[in-house]
């Protein structure tokens, strides 16, 4: 449980003894079997994020990417059996009402709860789940290789779509972590060409093994960015950082869609080259069910390094400190 915000050394997550809750209406009692960590639980535990209102609320259970099996019903639930493997992910409710919610965009709803931010998260043996809010999964899926896909796999896939039509299309993929990676495989999928932009050696290489067809390395400070100036039709940026953001802008074509996935501060935009920049955010139920669905049916796959759920603070570090190869996940 994240009881202060500060640095993860000193002020690691704490072991608390809670009470199993009680599922009320629409709503699930799940018993977890794997959660994993994200970059952006790192963020709102050291309070890098306090300017844009994160944490909302302390103390709080983090995590977002969540598998589990379904214990326990409340009232009105229906269309789910007991011990059903389902999936979370980081909106945990919408508000079904404003103009986004019903336009099928939930991940953009003012009233959204979000797991592990606003509502109790997935670092934790049982968490409470809304019957609208979680998503079936197959049987054979592993959820301790593919508990990222309820993060980093509905982002990824949200991102690619924020692009519009790409097939034929050059893509570069700036940061090519754990959503980069899995950016990189729909992008294939989709049938674009695929650059993967990434300082790290390893990153490079992995992504060259899930079909980039090219890897550039920008240099530790994206000095070299400019020798690939103009070289791709769209760039999916989840690289944070703004040198990150501020390369992705150079390496678009005129006319060209930039679509980011993390915070920046941008300088020296070219409007009269009219590119178009989109952020992108989680997903909306639609996404998640998509993105589901095409991971598991086409083996859209990230490394995963697991832990055990005492070991959530051994994990963060590490993320922390770049030594997770694909992604962490806590074994629950
Ligand atoms: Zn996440
Ligand atoms: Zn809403």
């Amino acid at each position: 449980m994240l009881q202060k915000t500060d640095t993860i050394e000193n002020s690691p997550l704490s072991m608390e003894d809670l009470e199993i809750p009680e599922p009320g209406p629409n709503q699930v009692l799940v018993k977890e079997i794997a959660c994993g960590v994200c970059g952006s639980e790192l963020n709102m535990i050291q309070g890098d994020w306090m300017r844009f209102g994160s944490p909302p609320k302390l103390p709080v259970v983090p995590g977002h990417e969540i598998i589990g099996r379904v214990f326990e019903f409340g009232e009105n639930v229906d269309g789910i059996r007991s011990g059903q493997l389902i999936g979370m992910q980081y909106l945990w409710d919408s508000c079904g009402k404003c103009n986004f919610c019903l336009s099928g965009n939930e991940n953009m709803c003012s009233k959204a709860s979000v797991t592990g931010e606003t509502v109790n998260g997935g670092y934790s043996q049982y968490i409470l789940g809304n019957q609208k809010h979680i998503y079936q999964i197959h049987d054979g899926v592993d959820p301790l290789k593919n508990a990222p896909m309820m993060g980093a796999g509905i982002t990824a896939f949200r991102s690619v779509k924020n692009l519009g039509p790409i097939e034929g299309k050059t893509v570069a993929v700036v940061g090519a972590g754990g959503i980069g990676k899995m950016a990189i495989q729909f992008l294939k999928l989709y049938g674009a060409r695929v650059i993967a932009v990434s300082r790290s050696e390893m990153n490079r290489d992995l992504s060259l093994d899930l079909g980039a067809d090219d890897t550039f390395d920008p240099g530790q400070n994206y000095e070299f960015a400019g020798k690939i100036r103009r070289s791709a039709d769209c760039v999916i940026v989840f690289a944070p950082s703004d040198i990150a953001v501020n390369a992705a802008l150079q390496i678009c074509r005129k006319m060209g869609t930039v679509v980011l996935g993390v915070y920046a501060t941008i300088r020296d935009f070219r409007f009269t080259d009219e590119i178009r920049i989109s952020g992108t955010l989680i997903g909306s139920i639609a996404d998640a069910n998509e993105a589901i669905s095409l991971i598991t049916k086409h083996k859209i796959r990230v490394d995963t390094s697991v832990f055990s759920l005492s070991s959530a603070n051994e994990a963060l570090m590490k993320l922390k400190q770049g030594e997770i190869k694909g992604r962490a996940v806590l074994q629950i």
